[in-house]
């Protein structure tokens, strides 16, 4: 995807003057001729890496204060002290990630130069997300710490296999026998809880009863406020000795972010003056997330690359925005569960017949059908309704709450955009191809 926005309707002098040229290039060394237009001309970017997500800037403006606060509650470490739990929570992109692994980083280097043994080991929760998984993955980053020395001791937990309690009693003893501080950053804790409730944490915390040589601090990072509904009152008091709110970023701060990583990112005098502030506003509306300025203007760039154009512009810009949240909202609908994409569906079938606003009573009416059709179980008006909540929220479609007068208040939803690619998304699914749907007769529903 995304070529299909090189649509003609922008034109760029230089790019179809090149595009000119090229074509009778092409025609004498037709070999090179499909990426002559890329080889030519000067490029956008200097480093493109240094617009993803995973790349460490060596300065986090404006999270300082959030840094010095976490260093001053995990300074103990470095006199060998057990440092309290932190519970750290913000939405995304408000670079929590980025200042726990700078600080950790630094508490490493400040142990170490001391020759106090301090280890950081960081855990995206989203992937590692099973009590067992985290033990093992715990272990295997003590063991795997780069310069260490080679008689560091070592576990065996297996991949998979084991009792949990096994794992438990062996990474217990690698830490035991390390010695030292053990900082276990437990990154998107939110999702390791709802998959696997509040075991690991229950066990991790009550493990410092259990060292005599060794200490572990827990640091739990959160996208989620309200994830801790989810744990058990003495994991969350243990857990939440400290609680740090990383706030949005408001688009000023994200100017001063952008310009940053722009300064390696870019060539000189490529971008647009009104480029970066464009990124910064546009992620500043939807709360302050770094990560998604950052991909505004990774993607400006590469769309203004691919047109050969010789400056990013706001209209780039506001191309790249489309393209994401397209690009994210079809991502969205992929993962979404059965019963979704069956409400989903029944959804999509109002504009076909050029209703472009209904209501969540039309929906259950059409989503029974589907249902059958796909052979799925029938759900309730009310977990329907649910679902169709959760659309709205995820963005997926847009609803009100309206008066009926004396029928009391109804919904209303429509689409903002791209219903055909919600249905293409759908239809990769075998199923929603089948000929069962066809035979819905969505006449009946009219109202
Ligand atoms: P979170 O963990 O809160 O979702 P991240 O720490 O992953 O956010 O940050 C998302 C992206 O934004 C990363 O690429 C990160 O480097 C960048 N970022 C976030 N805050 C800052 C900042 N203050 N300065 C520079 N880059 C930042
Ligand atoms: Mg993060």
């Amino acid at each position: 995807m995304g070529d299909d926005h090189d649509t003609s309707d922008h034109t760029y002098e230089d790019g179809d003057r090149e595009g000119v040229e090229n074509s009778s290039e092409e025609e004498q060394n037709s070999s090179i001729g499909l990426f002559q237009k890329y080889l030519k001309g000067r490029s956008i970017f200097k480093n493109r890496e240094v617009l993803r997500h995973s790349y460490r800037p060596q300065i986090l403006p404006h999270r300082k204060e959030q840094m010095d606060t976490i260093a001053s509650i995990l300074a103990p470490a470095i006199r060998n002290e057990t440092p309290s739990n932190i519970l750290i929570y913000g939405k995304t992109g408000t670079g929590k990630t980025a200042s726990v692994r700078y600080v950790g980083a630094e508490l490493e280097k400040a142990c170490g130069s001391v020759g106090v043994e301090c280890n950081v080991v960081h855990i995206n929760c989203e992937i590692i997300d099973t009590q067992y998984r985290v033990f093992a993955q715990i272990a295997t980053l003590l063991e795997d710490d780069e310069g260490r020395s080679s008689d560091r001791p070592r576990s065996s937990i297996p991949m998979t296999g084991w009792p949990t309690d096994q794992v438990y009693a062996e990474l217990k003893n690698l830490i035991e026998a390390i010695g030292g501080v053990h900082i276990v950053v437990l990154d998107e804790i939110d999702k390791l809880v709802k998959k696997s409730g509040d075991e690991t944490l229950y066990n991790l915390s009550r493990i410092n009863s259990e060292l005599k040589n060794a200490k572990v601090c827990i640091v739990g990072i959160s996208n989620d406020l309200l994830f801790t509904s989810y744990l058990d009152h003495r994991v969350l008091s243990s857990l939440s000795e400290e609680e740090i709110v990383f706030p949005p970023y408001n688009a000023p701060q994200l100017v001063d972010i952008l310009q940053q990583r722009a300064d390696y990112a870019f060539n000189e005098g490529v971008l647009d003056e009104n480029v970066i502030p464009l990124c910064a506003a546009l992620a500043a509306q939807e709360h302050g997330d770094a990560r998604r300025a950052l991909d505004l203007l990774r993607v400006s760039g590469e769309l203004t690359e691919r047109k050969n154009a010789e400056i990013v512009t706001e209209k780039h810009v506001r191309e790249a925005r489309n393209k994401i949240e397209a690009d994210s909202l079809i991502e969205c609908v992929k993962t979404l569960p059965s019963q979704s994409k069956a409400v989903l569906y029944a959804m999509l079938l109002f504009p076909e017949m050029n209703k472009q606003v209904f209501t969540s009573g039309e929906v259950v009416q059409v989503y029974r059908d589907v249902a059958l059709a796909l052979d799925l179980d029938v759900l309730t008006h009310r977990r329907i309704t649910d679902l169709i909540s959760e659309l709205d929220m995820l963005g997926v479609i847009k609803a009100r709450l309206v008066s009926r007068g004396r029928y009391g208040r109804t919904k209303e939803m429509w689409f903002g955009a791209g219903t055909k690619k919600i249905l293409e998304t759908l239809q990769q699914e075998g199923r929603f191809t089948d000929e069962r749907l066809n035979q819905i007769d969505i006449s009946r529903f009219k109202t």
